[in-house]
């Protein structure tokens, strides 16, 4: 059997458009009582499970089920796509509670980020390799034109073979001009818009790029319904290990797998024997506070002397 395995909106802009639309739906449910702004410091356990999380400010909120939900670690790499803040504090609280971790060295660089100031950097998307645009050297060499796939080659062939390029110290381009060409902002309006606000013209100029840190895909390892290997203990999105995209993601993989795993844990909660709602001071009062007060940079910070 086959079936279609992207979502495609807006353009370039899918995940705005996945993220508006959740936004809308989670707005209209009454039952969904929405808190922003709140740090989660550290997971709670009491009667053998996950019971609550812990604030930064030190309030306890307790619940039947705990799903983590807090993204990658890009943030731990000097050149990234994705938010600094991506630190991997939700894996480190899970390490802490005990949950079993997975494939934690398993780290997508995507090829062709805009080489440009920027923190997270931009991205210039694999689309555009899709529709023709080819990776020259400053001299305007293809250096990608004998490698098998050229450069729709898997991402971490294309992102060694710049890195490659770019430690022998030539500079690398994504060259849209012949392939796009005037077509470029319509087609794809989000890297003109990010290019143009860099001084880049996409039309008329080759794009500078080079290899970002993009996607973990290891995480905290879940079953097929996104349980952790902890009771009451579930994990979402980059922060969890499916298992799904081996150790290379597929483009457009982690969005859909977002939305699919979002409603197995959905059901499984539902479905979960655990005991109700406790008040929320019970589960401090009877549990064991897992402290996370730090990042994993902390972790992997050289041991001191
Ligand atoms: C530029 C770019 C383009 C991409 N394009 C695609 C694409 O086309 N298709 C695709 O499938 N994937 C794409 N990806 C990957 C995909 O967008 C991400 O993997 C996905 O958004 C991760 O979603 P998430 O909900 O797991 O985490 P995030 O969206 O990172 O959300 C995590 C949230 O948790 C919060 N958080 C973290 N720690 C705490 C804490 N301790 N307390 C409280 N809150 C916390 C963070 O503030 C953040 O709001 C792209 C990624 C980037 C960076």
């Amino acid at each position: 059997m086959a079936a279609r395995r992207i979502v495609h909106a807006a353009g370039d802009a899918t995940g705005a458009a996945v993220l508006a639309a959740l936004a809308n739906a989670v707005a209209a449910t009454p039952s969904i009582e929405v808190r922003e702004g709140l740090l989660v410091a550290g997971l709670v356990e009491a009667g053998g499970r996950i019971a609550g999380v812990r604030l930064a400010d030190g309030t306890v909120l307790s619940a039947r089920a705990v799903v983590l939900a807090t993204g990658g670690i890009g943030g731990l790499y000097r050149s990234a796509t994705s938010p600094r803040g991506a630190t991997g504090r939700g894996l480190a609280m899970a390490a802490r509670a005990g949950a079993v971790l997975r494939d934690m060295e398993f780290v997508q660089f995507h090829p062709t980020a805009i080489a440009v100031a920027g923190d997270p950097m931009p991205l210039a998307t694999e689309a555009l390799r899709g529709a023709g645009a080819i990776l020259v050297d400053e001299s305007g060499r293809r250096f990608m034109a004998d490698v098998p796939g050229a450069e729709l080659a898997p991402r971490d062939t294309v992102a060694r073979a710049i890195h490659a390029e770019i430690g022998a110290g030539r500079r690398v381009y994504l060259d849209a001009r012949a392939s796009v060409g005037a077509a470029f902002p319509r087609r794809f309006p989000t890297v003109d818009r990010l290019c143009r606000a860099a001084g880049l013209d996409p039309v008329n100029a080759p794009i500078p790029v080079r290899p970002a840190a993009h996607y973990h895909m290891g995480g905290v390892k879940v079953d097929g319904s996104g349980r952790s290997s902890l009771a009451g203990l579930y994990a979402v999105g980059e922060v969890a290990s499916t298992g799904l995209h081996g150790a290379n993601r597929l483009a457009s993989n982690s969005l859909i797998e977002g939305l699919v795993f979002a409603r197995a844990i959905a059901e499984a909660i539902l479905g979960d024997s655990a005991p109700s709602l406790r008040p929320r001071t019970a589960a401090i009062a009877e549990g064991r506070d897992i402290d996370a007060g730090f990042d994993l940079r902390a972790l992997m910070a050289p041991a001191p002397g």
